[in-house]
């Protein structure tokens, strides 16, 4: 809980403030920057390179602005900068902007930051900013379940989570212990504490600790440095990625965005004509009570969709709309996982439970069920959205090229058409769903399609209450252009993409079953003629994606089945972190489920041996 004590943000669950009223800027730059060297780290950074900060206390995040602001003064181009700030109470939005607007100097990066705030989920959170070049990782959450998920060491450490004698939980030994443990070769840490237990504890995880002059009010600080020195792993210079779907258009631009070439192929003669070429995607989390791995990689996938996209689609009601989604508590379907869902506690901003009076005022219609609204949920043009992502000079687009063999060769990978072309890059990326079974690197995979049918039906005076966007088995859209889009089927082993009046039938049924209202709104169409689009989405068992190093610089982002909207743009960033020997965007354990279907197929191709 914050509170506010002359002026200055306060924490009253702790009893201590966020920083001390009078030192100013200077003094935070002093401990934190100087006190890590940051300055000429920053500045000895090549392009291709990049420093890892971690924080414990992310607070108000004026740290990570100052860090923030030193790394665009002195670090070349090229150069990148990872954060991760660890926070387990995270301020709310009036608080957050309240307490930056106190540093007029940062105002320009405090907006920034602020206007990514409002898309924060608990755990991982990743955003961009400052065009790529700056990456915040923000581990919500304890410190020590932040610390015991942590995928990579750090270069430097901010120690800030209050004095050690308030909270003595951030400055537990485990704790330090696992600070010393994360470190990189050579990494240095700085903090205000200096405690003569939390010095000893640092010393005994590894670091050489000395005293030092603070600056202001705090008249002495502690720092540290671990033995070494890192190497910076050297960054691939090209990629071939196949695929122009939104797997494979956020893949493009995230490593068009840390400096590679970028070739990207398809088979098709246009970008988004496979799965994510439906006039309009639904950007839906389905979470769970028990939020299982796959449930936590949705959350995290949801912020980032969100982030990501305002920065490259914002919300205009014409490519994008955050119009807020429903998802129906149907009693015997969803209504148990609803109620469980609703249990747990969430941040206004994200989800809350509604009943059906609430939920009928917040769609415009009449519903027969409460349920859970997201209020930053809504719908996006995808074909849009993988356009804007690949509009960049470094991406080189090749459509119309069917990739049949992928061959190693000494500098990385050769990709060759069944027509006679070639394209060799260093690295690979393959984000072509179902169809990658054909690569014989692929084969083995358990990839399985599953045909899709959307139903695009004309809005009548009625249907154009529909305010939001509700989803209960199919979902409904609010009418965009006069028409609203209602699906999906969900068919197995099925590639074929002729559209069935059947499965208009069934997309009509399951809206008349959950939505009447709107069913009823919509008049009696004529299936047999009735506009649609069928598409094939990728899926594996367990419905996690398959984002993963399938062997030596060929990565893929797969089966992301009906989420990839939401479970694309985080995939790239694992791929290009990891292509990059960067901080990852997500915890260890949803990292391993990312890779889980490989490791299943490759323990049954073992065992089938
Ligand atoms: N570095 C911050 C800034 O730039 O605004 C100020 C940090 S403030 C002194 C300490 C922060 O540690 C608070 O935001 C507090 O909520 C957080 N904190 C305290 N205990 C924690 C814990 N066990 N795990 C994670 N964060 C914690």
């Amino acid at each position: 809980m914050i509170d506010w004590k002359n002026g200055q943000p306060y924490s009253l669950r702790f009893g201590d403030a966020y920083y001390s009223a009078d030192s100013g800027l200077e003094e935070r730059r002093h401990v934190f920057l100087h006190g890590n060297r940051l300055h000429e780290r920053f500045a000895a950074l090549k392009a291709g390179e990049s420093l890892s900060i971690g924080e414990t206390g992310f607070g108000t995040g004026l740290n990570f602005l100052c860090a923030w602001q030193l790394f665009e003064r002195v670090a070349p181009p090229g150069a990148s900068l990872d954060f991760l700030g660890i926070e387990k109470f995270p301020l709310d939005d009036d608080d957050m902007a309240a307490a930056l607007r106190l540093w007029p100097e940062l105002q320009g990066l405090a907006k920034e930051l602020i206007s990514r705030w409002k898309r924060r989920v608990p755990g991982w959170n990743r955003w961009h900013f400052a065009a790529g070049r700056v990456r915040l990782t923000l581990a919500l959450c304890d410190v020590t379940e932040a610390l015991r998920e942590m995928p990579c060491g750090v270069d430097a450490w901010f120690l800030d989570g209050f004095a050690s004698a308030l909270n003595p939980e951030m400055w537990a030994e485990p704790v330090l212990g696992d600070i010393g443990r994360l470190s990189n070769p050579g990494a240095t840490l700085a903090t205000y504490t200096c405690a003569g237990r939390v010095r000893r504890a640092l010393g005994d995880a590894g670091f050489s600790m000395e005293r030092t002059e603070g600056l202001g009010c705090k008249r002495e600080m502690l720092r540290g440095c671990k033995p070494g020195t890192r190497a910076q792993q050297v960054s691939p210079s090209s990629v071939l990625v196949i695929g122009a779907g939104l797997a494979g258009c956020t893949v493009a631009s995230a490593l068009a965005q840390r400096g590679m070439t970028v070739t990207l192929a398809d088979a098709a003669p246009a970008l988004a004509s496979g799965a994510s070429g439906n006039p309009r995607g639904i950007l839906h989390a389905r979470l769970g009570g028990g939020m299982n791995a796959l449930h936590r990689f949705v959350l995290a996938s949801y912020g980032h969709a969100l982030a990501l996209f305002d920065e490259v689609q914002p919300a205009d009601g014409v490519s994008r709309a955050e119009c807020g989604l429903l998802q129906l508590a149907i009693p015997g379907g969803e209504e148990k996982r609803i109620a469980k869902l609703a249990a747990l506690p969430w941040p206004a901003h994200l989800l809350r439970a509604v009943d059906a009076g609430e939920a009928s005022a917040l769609v415009g219609m009449p519903m027969d069920h409460g349920g859970v609204w997201f209020p930053a949920g809504g719908w996006v043009v995808p074909p849009q959205l993988c356009a804007s992502l690949v509009d960049h000079a470094r991406i080189v687009q090749h459509m119309g090229m069917l990739v049949s063999d992928l061959i190693p060769t000494a500098n990385g990978w050769r990709a060759e058409t069944g027509d006679g072309r070639m394209v060799e890059a260093e690295r690979v990326v393959v984000c072509c769903g179902h169809r990658a079974r054909a690569l014989s690197q692929f084969a083995q995979l358990p990839l399985t399609a599953v045909r899709g049918q959307i139903s695009l039906l004309a809005a009548t005076a009625a249907s154009e209450e529909l305010r939001a966007v509700v989803c209960a088995g199919g979902y409904c859209a609010p009418a965009l252009a006069g028409r609203h889009v209602v699906g999906a089927t969900h068919l197995l082993n099925d590639d074929s993409l002729d559209v069935r009046p059947a499965d208009h039938a069934e997309n009509l049924a399951m809206l008349a079953a959950h939505v009447p209202a709107m069913r009823r709104a919509l008049g009696e169409p004529d299936v047999t003629r009735l506009p649609g689009r069928a598409g094939v989405r990728c899926s594996v068992p367990g419905a996690m994606p398959l984002v993963a190093e399938m062997s030596p610089g060929l990565y893929c982002s797969l089966a992301h089945g009906t989420r990839g909207l939401l479970t694309a743009g985080l995939s790239a960033e694992v791929i290009a972190a990891q292509m990059h020997g960067q901080m990852p965007p997500l915890p260890k354990t949803l990292l391993d489920a990312l890779q889980a279907p490989l490791i299943s197929s490759r323990s049954r191709m073992k065992t089938w041996g």
